[in-house]
């Protein structure tokens, strides 16, 4: 890990210089949310590069919400090679849920070569969280608003540029090859340091009103709770729209399906959410969750209960985008926090 600082016109210069080789996208900021949008080729623009999170999770640019991976009987000539993406102003909550993505679609034997590529070739610029939203609750689960790892530069906002941090060999080619655009960081790591710590003790305080139970008890307070009503009070409000599991970073599950195109036909990848009720029914109309209950169960099982046994990490990167984007109010810091209360 190494540090440097850029200020403002020279990663303006940075991105320009990076857009020939990558296909660039940043949050841009509207109606007080913020939306990733392609941009580059002048610089930054009116990109975000501090504040939270964008709307949508990074895994959309990764395992898109519908990717052709076959087609037969014809030849579509559109899958030209395009340039490799690079996300800037990913955040600490997608980086993390990158532990689940890469598990689950780049773990050999069985790695998704349309999701590897993407991987490989990607480049991720991160920065920090400078403020949070109401939702976040990063920290009550041990993730702080700003990276750790899982990036390839991250950016620390300052009033007058950033402090850089290289977190592998492609971000430390990019320094290198861009040198002259860069200055000691000297000056400002304490600044940076001020403003995490500053930014962590208020969202520890904007979580504790939560009342999530410890990161460490989350798991056995489930387990005890797997036969309760929660999950009926909870399931009382659901719509069954399935937006928690797209909206989610760390939600993975797929559905194939063929389409007939006009010479042949094309296999797509979609995403899908198993609070749907179709989503584990098999062959013969049989479903061992049937109920809505048992869906949304099933949902908080994985993430608190399967993923900690299995990569020893939460599949919830407390990100609250669920929460924000629920028709029926579920929010998940309530139901975390009834795991332990109800
Ligand atoms: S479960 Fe909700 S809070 Fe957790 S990572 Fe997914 S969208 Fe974010
Ligand atoms: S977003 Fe809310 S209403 Fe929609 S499926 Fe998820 S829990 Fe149910």
């Amino acid at each position: 890990m190494d540090l440097y600082f850029i200020n403002k016109p020279n990663l303006d210069r940075l991105v320009k210089s990076l857009s020939k080789t990558y296909k660039i996208f940043a949050p841009v900021k509207s109606d007080n949310k913020r939306f990733y949008r392609k941009t580059g080729e002048d610089g930054l623009g009116d990109s975000v590069i501090g504040e939270i999170r964008a709307v949508e999770p990074i895994k959309s640019f990764y395992f898109p919400a519908r990717t052709k991976i076959a087609e037969y009987f014809s030849k579509d000539n559109s899958s030209e090679k395009e340039k490799p993406i690079a996300i800037i102003g990913a955040k600490s909550c997608d980086l993390v849920s990158f532990k689940v993505m890469d598990y689950v679609y780049a773990r050999e034997p069985f790695r998704d070569p349309f999701y590897v590529s993407k991987r490989e070739t990607g480049l991720i610029i991160s920065s920090d969280c400078t403020c949070y939203g109401d939702t976040c609750f990063c920290v009550a689960i041990d993730i702080m608003p700003y990276p750790a790892e899982g990036f390839d530069i991250n950016l620390s906002e300052l009033d007058s540029g950033y402090v850089v941090e290289t977190g592998s060999s492609k971000g430390e080619k990019i320094i290198k090859e861009y040198f002259k655009l860069f200055q000691s960081a000297e000056p400002y790591i304490e600044k940076r340091g001020s403003y995490r710590k500053k930014l962590k003790e208020d969202l520890l305080e904007h979580v504790k009103k939560s009342k999530i139970p410890p990161k460490d008890s989350i798991q056995p307070a489930f387990k005890g709770k797997f036969d309760s009503g929660l999950w009926e009070e909870v399931a009382k409000t659901c719509v069954e729209c399935g937006a928690c599991n797209m909206i989610c970073p760390a939600c993975h599950c797929f559905i194939l399906m063929d389409q007939k195109k006009e010479k042949g036909f094309e296999r797509l990848r979609m995403w899908d959410s198993c609070l749907l009720m179709s989503f584990a029914r098999v062959a013969g109309g049989a479903n061992p969750r049937k109920l809505l209950a048992q869906r949304l169960r099933n949902r908080f099982d994985k993430k608190f209960n399967f993923f900690p046994d299995t990569i020893g990490k939460f599949g919830c990167t407390g990100c609250g985008r669920c929460t924000e984007a629920c028709p029926g109010k579920i929010d998940i810091r309530e139901v975390l926090s009834k795991l332990q209360t109800s």
